[in-house]
């Protein structure tokens, strides 16, 4: 399901109208953080499971970006039953935010977050981290 006008102006509000990968604030479209099977979802994505980036990194998340957008929490596997337990890096604000229901990014430091992302992943978020370049707290 698609989602809603208001959830959708919230997360741009939230992710300060730009793109969470490239910061541009042109050409704005929803990410649904949570990967999507066939048929879509049957309700439309919380706050918390949307994110916002440009058309041009919405289209590659899904091809040649997957990798470190999973690194980076803009995109979540789809069995991960809240997509609040998966931080995301902003570029904007040059590091992680955890999201909450209420709309909030909340800064978070390296170390939690690679916490967070280990809670979830365990060593597959280390090995996304190796492959798409992306530091890790204990490997700059
Ligand atoms: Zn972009």
């Amino acid at each position: 399901m698609r989602v809603q006008a208001a959830t959708w102006a919230d997360t741009k509000d939230r992710d300060n109208d730009q793109c969470a990968r490239c910061s541009t604030r042109y050409s704005l479209t929803h990410q649904h953080r949570r990967a999507v099977g066939m048929g879509g979802s049957p309700t439309p994505p919380s706050i918390v499971d949307s994110l916002t980036l440009c058309f041009d990194c919405n289209g590659r998340c899904e091809r040649d970006l997957q990798t470190i957008a999973l690194a980076y929490g803009w995109k979540v596997r789809r069995w991960v039953g809240d997509p609040g337990r998966v931080p995301v890096f902003y570029p904007h604000l040059h590091g992680w935010a955890r999201l909450t229901k209420g709309g909030e990014a909340l800064r978070i430091h390296a170390t939690e977050a690679a916490q967070m992302m280990r809670e979830v992943y365990g060593p597959e978020w280390d090995q996304w981290c190796a492959e798409a370049g992306v530091r890790t707290p204990e490997r700059k």
